[in-house]
This record gives C-alpha cells, sequence and structure tokens, in this order.
C-alpha cells in the first residue's frame, strides 16, 4: 500500500497528530479553485510549490490533513480581496 500523505502542507502548519483524509470530490473541487487562484495571484507565496505539483486528479496516495486544507483554501479567499478593492476603484 502506497504511503498516504498531505499534499496540502506547509512546514508552518502544526498538523502533528491528525490524521490524513481521503478527498472527496467536493473538497477536491476546492484546493483546485484554490490552486488556480493562487497561481494567478500568489506566485512567491509558500503554497506555490504544492500549486505546481498539484494534479488534476488527486492519486490514491495523496490526502490531507483538515488544518492543511483549511489553510490552504483560506488563502485563496483571503488573496481575492485585494483584487475586488483594486477593480472598484
Ligand atoms: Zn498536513
Amino acid at each position: 500500500m502506497a504511503q498516504l500523505r498531505c499534499i496540502l502542507h506547509s512546514p508552518e502548519t502544526d498538523c502533528s497528530g491528525e490524521d490524513v483524509q481521503p478527498f472527496d470530490e467536493v473538497k477536491w473541487a476546492k484546493v483546485q479553485a484554490a490552486a488556480t487562484k493562487q497561481r494567478k495571484l500568489l506566485k512567491l507565496s509558500k503554497y506555490s510549490g504544492i500549486c505546481e505539483t498539484l494534479a488534476e486528479n488527486p492519486s490514491a496516495s495523496d490526502e490531507y490533513h483538515n488544518t492543511c486544507y483549511y489553510r490552504f483554501t483560506a488563502i485563496a479567499v483571503k488573496c481575492q480581496q485585494p483584487l475586488v478593492r483594486i477593480a472598484n476603484f
């Protein structure tokens, strides 16, 4: 059996003690949407490496920690706000 790993992991995120979980379709769609935003907006973000290596579909060994998932998807929401402000200028 392949070793399960958290593919949304950032070294700053403390998720020790959490179990990894498999992606479902909804979670994966959110990760993909977040990665698409981050590719455009955060070229130098700590998650840019994750975004670059993110596959179209999760492989059998690709799972996530809840903490890492929420951090990853929350950043995309946060970095949308400045763009909205600029657009309203
Ligand atoms: Zn993790």
